[in-house]
């Protein structure tokens, strides 16, 4: 691992600006140029986005409900939720992630047919630490896994304090399986693994949500060979 302790956030940033842009514009794409293992994660991780988007969808109409998508990476649920009608802001620390999700939702806009939304979505290039604002819906997946507990306390409590009513959160689940996969894994580093990967346990996560005045009101579990995934849905209280 190339990059352990220190300043998680700088170091995230460089990643997904540089190799970790080429390898996960990748994984979140279409093409075939990915190997089995990264095969194996967008499969993953797209079952992520389809569970969001089932809950958001058993709600009603995201017309006009405004949608804060922090680190919205290659914009694979900011998108659907733009196109559903939703106002959406999404942002991402790497300015190459979030340029990248602007290009797909003008290639995806053009290929729906749709007009497009009366609120056209945003992408910026920005910390989620910064996000302002105040937004029906606040979206954070597969983010938390590059942070430890202690600065995802805080990610918590900012993301709900942009949440009026909902927040949307993924993570990778501290198990003792899935801890021992991890240390499988870091024993056999392949090429492009460049930060590290935290695990965090569910109760430490709904600590810091109840804390923000968030209930946990939906749980869902990932997981494929190499993707590991727990969503949970958490409204104002
Ligand atoms: N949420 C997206 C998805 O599920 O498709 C992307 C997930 S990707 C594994 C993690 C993303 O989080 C990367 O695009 C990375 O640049 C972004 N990220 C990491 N730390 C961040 C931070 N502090 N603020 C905003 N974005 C961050």
């Amino acid at each position: 691992m190339a990059q352990t302790g220190g300043d998680e956030k700088e170091a995230v940033k460089n990643y997904f600006n540089t190799a970790g842009y080429e390898r996960w514009r990748k994984i979140y794409g279409e093409t075939s140029e990915v190997n089995k293992v990264q095969l194996d994660i967008r499969t993953g991780h797209a079952q992520t986005v389809e569970k969001v988007l089932r809950w958001v969808d058993e709600e009603g109409s995201m017309t006009g409900l405004s949608v804060c998508d922090a680190g919205c990476g290659t914009g694979s649920l900011a998108i659907p939720l733009a196109l559903r009608g939703a106002s959406v802001s999404a942002s991402d620390i790497s300015a190459a992630m979030a340029g990248e999700a602007e290009r797909r939702y003008q290639e995806a806009l053009a290929a729906s047919g749709s007009k497009a939304p009366k609120v056209a979505p945003k992408f910026e290039a920005m910390d989620l630490e910064s996000v302002q604002g105040s937004y029906h819906t606040v979206t954070c997946l597969d983010v938390m896994i590059h942070y430890p507990q202690d600065k995802v306390d805080g990610m918590i409590t900012h993301l709900a304090s942009l949440a009026d009513k909902r927040l949307i959160i993924s993570f990778a689940p501290k198990t003792l399986s899935y801890s021992i996969l991890k240390r499988i894994g870091e024993l056999f580093p392949g090429p492009s693994k460049a930060t590290r990967a935290y695990l965090h346990r569910e109760e430490d996560v709904e600590a810091a949500l109840q804390r923000a005045g968030f209930k946990v009101t939906k749980r869902e579990m990932t997981a494929t060979s190499f993707y590991f995934s727990r969503l949970l849905e958490a409204v104002r209280v």
